[in-house]
């Protein structure tokens, strides 16, 4: 780049402060780019596209084409050259555009004298909001120069666009962050809520993109830079103590900051006109706009640092750290594009709510949301371009939708449902200190699952008779370095303390597949679901599931003590976990520590395989749950985290409640005692069928205690067994219709 390019741009860019600095409309002040870009490009047209909505681009204003086409003109995304700018985020240059494939003649404008195009989109922070294009009659080549002064015109335009310069008449022109929007995501914790946007990282707002000191422009960049630079290495000094993943993370994290190709472009964007933020965002915006594009994983999370650097620069050069100042609402719901466990740990109970743009359901923020009974939504694209702090927002976990600024009729229906729930807490807290007994007599023990401290609070509450399940794993997800055993047995012990002598069930680590610890290598396996996980994770790498057992028998003490080992497939397996806990009660013995008072040593049963497993199995387990959701995914060959097939299959098919009548006459056979642990439990038509077909015992969420009982409570189960059995009989694949026919003639429509 010359240095007449650069004052060109310079210039071009001055003027363009000039214009939006004057008074006018929104549609003014555009009308002004388009006649000053045309002019300085030496172009015959320079028009404006923008979004009216997700899909269609309108034209907003233009130099050179038929004016009468303005807000009339509009194409789809992807469509015409300037849909396909907009849709890859990359610009579209042609000599000569008819001759284009895709090229889409619109003859209202006036366009087809016109031979050579250039569009760049408009856009911020990877959040697409336009296209910018320049046309001549002549077959004119656009060099490099030409198509980088377009993109810092349309980075220019995109941060007016996002301080609201251009408000106007129309779609098109509306002001942005004010409109009611909805966002389908997917479930990840279900519940609703009604609160006020927090945002996790709040925007940083840039007022001032065009700079006319590019001297002290760059040396603010610089000194900012180096700011950065001692910042990573201030954090890669910490990392060095800790641990090898962390270490790797940061060096990258160096070598982007101290990557002369980054600084180089930085800077100059900073000659072109542009101030040391904006060029740190132009850049920004350009990595995202790769990102999108890439469909190796790794590279992704390469792209993501540089982002995330990005970010802590933007930070330093405008002074807005992650403290704006901005308060937590009461009622707040965090929006954030992706978090980490212990991060939202961190922000606890306090929060109403929380949606992402990213996560997935088996991600640990879901299982940490889930364990603190917050309603989820994950997968709700956009969401952190469009939402401000203070907006209100409607979280309605159950379908997996969001309501941004609500319309009012919304917001009614929303907080009607919301009463519902609550006056139905109010009825099932009155039932906490009744049994779970059925009309004829049978008596159900509801049990609750748990994996952090947090969760036990929620005993009393919930009416629970213990604990069903106790996912360790979430103590290892949530730390940056594996636990010590002191560590694990002091909190055992509390959760020991905080069931006052109700049984917990704890069940060994569960990790693999989904479930990666921070601090241990993820292996690149192609089935992680089928991987190497859990007992198989355990018995083949001894010393942390020894550990484990050890600090279980510590806190226990003197107390009875159950563990429980996932994932088992084989008699085998079961059989060497148990003898490592045998062994290791003789070694603890041994060094003098005071034993359990007494214990137990069960199974999950989560494959389909050890349903069939030999009847020495079921008399060794001292109990066995079924851990329905991995089962549910091995048996009908559905990934439980996969939206598309996870639903598919119903939980009361009848193929699947033939494998759970199995399992259930293998423990009654030798009487070894079962229950169920998986989140179907939680669902009171499938757990009333549960205990219809013979489960005593159902472990679920504390909030799905109430639910449960108030239904099991109303119905005799020998009915509910004779409905099972007529649907088995009548040849449907399902028993639902059968029972929710039942349900609905006994008056119990709304049971859920
Ligand atoms: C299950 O698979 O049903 C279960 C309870 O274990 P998790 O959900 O932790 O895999
Ligand atoms: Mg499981």
């Amino acid at each position: 780049m010359d240095e007449s390019t650069e004052s060109e741009s310079r210039k071009l860019l001055g003027r363009l402060r000039e214009a939006l600095a004057e008074e006018g409309a929104g549609q003014e002040r555009l009308d002004r780019i388009t006649h000053l870009t045309a002019t300085s490009m030496n172009t015959e047209v320079c028009s404006i596209y923008l979004f009216r909505d997700a899909d269609t681009l309108e034209l907003c204003a233009t130099q050179g084409l038929k004016r009468e086409a303005v807000h009339k003109t509009r194409m789809r995304l992807g469509e015409g050259l300037v849909g396909r700018a907009a849709r890859t985020g990359r610009p579209v240059k042609s000599a000569n555009a008819p001759q284009e494939p895709g090229f889409r003649f619109m003859p209202e404008t006036g366009e087809e004298i016109y031979s050579s195009f250039l569009g760049v989109p408009i856009q911020r922070l990877g959040e697409r909001l336009g296209v910018l294009v320049v046309q001549s009659k002549d077959a004119r080549r656009y060099s490099d120069d030409e198509v980088y002064a377009l993109e810092v015109v349309a980075m220019v335009l995109a941060e007016m666009t996002e301080l609201g310069v251009f408000v106007g008449d129309g779609a098109a022109l509306s002001a942005r962050h004010k409109n009611p929007e909805m966002f389908r995501g997917t479930v990840g914790q279900e519940g609703t809520a009604i609160g006020h946007v927090f945002l996790h990282e709040p925007r940083v707002v840039i007022t001032n993109p065009i700079a006319d000191d590019p001297v002290r422009e760059t040396e603010r960049l610089r000194e900012a830079v180096d700011t950065l630079r001692l910042s990573v290495d201030d954090m890669l000094s910490v990392a060095m103590g800790v641990d090898k993943d962390s270490r790797q993370v940061m060096e990258t994290y160096r070598m982007f900051a101290n990557s002369r190709g980054w600084l180089r472009r930085m800077e100059e964007d900073i000659a072109r006109g542009l101030s040391a933020e904006a060029a740190v965002e132009k850049e920004q915006s350009d990595a995202r706009a790769r990102l999108r594009g890439v469909p190796d994983a790794y590279l992704r999370e390469r792209l993501h640092d540089l982002d995330d650097l990005s970010n802590r620069l933007l930070r330093i050069l405008t002074g807005q750290g992650n403290e704006t100042g901005a308060a937590m609402p009461d009622d707040p719901i965090l929006v954030a594009r992706n978090i980490g466990p212990g991060e939202l740990l961190e922000y606890g109970r306090a929060l109403r709510g929380v949606v992402l743009e990213q996560g997935s359901v088996g991600s640990h923020a879901a299982v940490v949301a889930r364990a603190l009974a917050i309603p989820l939504v994950i997968q709700a694209e956009r969401i952190t371009a469009d939402a401000l702090n203070g907006d209100r927002i409607l979280v309605d976990g159950d379908q997996g939708i969001v309501h941004l600024r609500p319309e009012d009729n919304v917001l009614k229906a929303f907080r009607d449902k919301l009463a519902m729930q609550t006056d139905a807490q109010e009825r099932y807290a009155s039932l906490r200190n009744q049994p779970a007994q059925a009309k004829c007599g049978t008596t159900i023990r509801l049990t609750m699952n748990a994996g952090l401290m947090a969760d036990l609070p929620s005993m009393e509450g919930s009416g629970a008779e213990g604990v069903g399940l106790f996912r360790t794993e979430l103590q290892f997800l949530i730390r940056s370095h594996i636990p010590r055993r002191g560590e694990l047995a002091a909190l055992y012990s509390r959760v020991l303390d905080a069931a006052k002598g109700r049984e917990v069930i704890f069940r060994t680590l569960d990790i693999g597949s989904d479930k990666v610890l921070p601090y241990m290598k993820p292996q690149d396996e192609p089935n992680p679901a089928l991987g190497w996980r859990a007992i198989r994770v355990g018995l083949d790498m001894p010393g942390m599931m020894r550990m484990q057992l050890q600090a279980l028998i510590r806190a226990a003490a003197g107390r009875p003590l159950s563990v429980m080992f996932p994932f088992v497939a084989q008699f085998d397996e079961f059989r060497a976990a148990r003898d490592f806990m045998l062994r290791e009660l003789e070694r603890e013995d041994k060094l003098g520590h005071v034993l359990p008072s007494s214990w137990k040593i069960g199974s999950m049963l989560e494959t389909p395989s050890l349903a069939f497993a030999p009847r020495q199995f079921f008399e060794m387990a001292d109990f066995i749950s079924i851990g329905g959701n991995d089962l549910k995914q091995f048996f009908f060959a559905a990934d439980r985290e996969n939206e598309r097939v996870r639903r598919r299959y119903d939980t009361l098919n009848v193929s699947f409640l033939g494998i759970i009548a199995h399992i259930i006459d293998r423990c009654a056979e030798v009487g070894t005692p079962l229950s169920f642990c998986g989140e179907d439990a939680g669902r009171p038509v499938e757990a009333m069928c549960f205990a219809a077909m013979g489960l005593r015992t159902l472990s679920m969420r504390p909030a799905s205690i109430g639910p449960v009982k108030s239904l099991l409570r109303r119905v005799d189960l020998n009915e509910v067994k004779a409905v099972i059995d007529d649907g088995f009989a009548s040849g449907a694949q399902s028993v639902r219709p059968a029972v929710t026919e039942w349900l609905t003639r006994e008056g119990w429509a709304l049971a859920r």
